[in-house]
């Protein structure tokens, strides 16, 4: 049976890539500040620890016998409301690089036999994204590197740390650049949510023919991708002989106005936007998806319309359970 680590286990992705390594047979260790907010975890063992900390990284890693794989998802992370606003920049630089600085040291002396990262499309170059109708994110296009977060900054390091640690000592990485992922039992209220789930909950608290609010004039796009076809990918990637970084995203761009028409859609109500002024991210973002459909013969194949039906129900459920 493979004995695998999940670093940020109490998270949105760490939770379902758990349940989903259980439903595989694998043993599970899951590590994090905090157990999962809307069910309980299914890891064999649930350590709450801080991965800032030398020793909680060793024990994590090295007691009660090996371990064979890393799954590294723990960072200290939020929606445009937590990334942008400049107010968390020290800490999400500290924070996120000390835990990477000490789980890649320790996993290499630990022998563990692969580690997976997850890195964020806002690595990518400001300069690229400025045409909401064409974006680039291609994964050769990072450099020169320009993200517009100290998040993205962080995140293009640590990209390199990984790398740099295969490159010197051989332990085989495998690094994902995430692109909007979203889904039942993610942050949906609170200010780390992100834009699927906030749009979702405006849209859930409305009347019908009522208004909600959105940040900037709606016209920024983006792409959004379903948990479960995020999990399907980390696992082929894992399990393939590919390093990475690859893009991990949909392609079916939206403006954010019409990521609020498919949540109206679902759920049933004609809902009216007052557009205000918010922190935003860049102009345009999409998913290139051309060279992990090459490599690894991967393509997501989940509708927005889809996702965002499971999503909006299960928020719906969430709000009236409050
Ligand atoms: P999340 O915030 O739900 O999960 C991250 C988890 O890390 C949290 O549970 C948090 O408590 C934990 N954590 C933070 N600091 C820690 C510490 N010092 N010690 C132990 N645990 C700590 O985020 P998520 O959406 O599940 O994202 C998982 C990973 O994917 C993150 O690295 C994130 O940057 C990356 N990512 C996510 C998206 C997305 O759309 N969700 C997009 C790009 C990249």
């Amino acid at each position: 049976m493979k004995r695998v680590l999940v670093c940020g286990a109490g998270g949105f992705i760490g939770h379902h890539l758990v349940s989903h390594l259980k439903s595989l047979g694998y043993w599970v260790r899951g590590v994090d500040l905090k157990h999962p907010e809307f069910e309980a975890s299914q890891a064999d063992d649930f350590i709450i620890g801080d991965l800032r900390l030398l020793d909680v990284v060793q024990q994590v890693i090295n007691s009660g016998g090996i371990i064979d794989e890393i799954f590294q998802l723990a960072a200290d992370m939020g929606g445009a409301g937590y990334i942008f606003t400049g107010d968390h920049d020290s800490n999400v630089m500290h924070n996120s690089g000390m835990i990477n600085l000490n789980i890649i040291d320790e996993a290499t002396k630990a022998n563990v036999k692969k580690i997976f990262y997850s890195s964020s499309a806002c690595i990518y170059p400001e300069y690229n994204q400025l045409d909401p109708d064409n974006p680039k994110c291609s994964e050769d296009s990072a450099y020169p590197a320009a993200p517009d977060s100290e998040y993205g900054w962080e995140k293009l390091f640590s990209e390199r740390l990984y790398l740099a640690y295969h490159r010197n000592h051989n332990i085989p990485v495998r690094i994902a650049r995430f692109h909007n992922i979203y889904g039942p039992l993610g942050t949906w209220q609170g200010g780390r949510e992100k834009a699927p789930a906030a749009i979702c909950r405006k849209v859930a608290e409305a009347d019908d023919g009522g208004t909600i609010d959105v940040w900037g004039d709606g016209q920024q796009t983006r792409s959004f991708l379903y948990i479960d076809a995020c999990i399907d990918s980390v696992m082929r990637l894992m399990n393939s002989d590919l390093i990475g970084p690859y893009n991990i995203g949909s392609d079916e761009m939206v403006t954010i106005n019409q990521l609020v028409e498919t949540a109206a859609n679902v759920a049933n109500k004609s809902i009216r936007i007052n557009h205000i002024d918010g922190p935003l991210g860049v102009r345009g973002r999409n998913s290139d998806n051309e060279l992990i459909l090459k490599d690894l013969g991967w393509a997501p194949n989940f509708p927005l319309h889809d996702g965002i039906n499971h999503t909006y129900h299960w928020i719906q459920s969430q709000i009236n359970n409050h």
